[in-house]
């Protein structure tokens, strides 16, 4: 047996994740690797999210647990329904456009509110982004949110 560890970067997070898979040999392996990295291109996260998006009366609308909407969704105006109970999960009603403020901070340590508009998919992006050049030494960089608006 012979294992085969791909790695993977997701198309709508941008994020990088791993897939195992074992074969019977390394050549196997292998093959199945780079087609792998090829070929699977969402995370397990998005994969689920993607998956939970449903319509409803012709408005998408994806289901999050509760906890992972307090966390990462609660914007303001954001419109919600259907809130479960049982399952602790709530659906978010998507909306045409996030408006984003940023605070950014430059190598010269001057502050800066800039916004723009984003579509909700690419929000876990600019997060993996803004989280990025966070951790790397050369940007000198700095980005925080501060404020998001849902637009419908
Ligand atoms: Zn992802």
């Amino acid at each position: 047996m012979a294992k085969a560890v791909a790695v993977c970067r997701c198309r709508i997070c941008g994020q990088e994740f791993k897939k195992e898979a074992f074969k019977y040999n390394r050549r196997e392996a292998d093959s199945w690797k780079a087609w792998a990295e090829e070929n699977i291109n969402t995370c397990p996260a998005c994969y689920r999210k993607e998956k939970s998006m449903t319509e409803k009366d012709g408005r998408k609308v994806i289901r999050v647990h509760y906890a992972d909407y307090k966390a990462n969704y609660d914007f303001s105006n954001i419109k919600t329904v259907d809130y479960d109970e049982k399952e602790k999960s709530i659906g978010i009603i998507i909306p045409e456009k996030l408006y984003i403020e940023f605070e950014v901070l430059d190598k010269e340590g001057k502050r800066e509110i800039q916004g723009g508009e984003i579509s909700y998919e690419d929000l876990d992006a600019l997060k993996y982004r803004l989280k990025e050049m966070a951790e790397s030494e050369d940007s000198g960089m700095r980005a925080t949110i501060v404020r998001v608006e849902c637009i419908y």
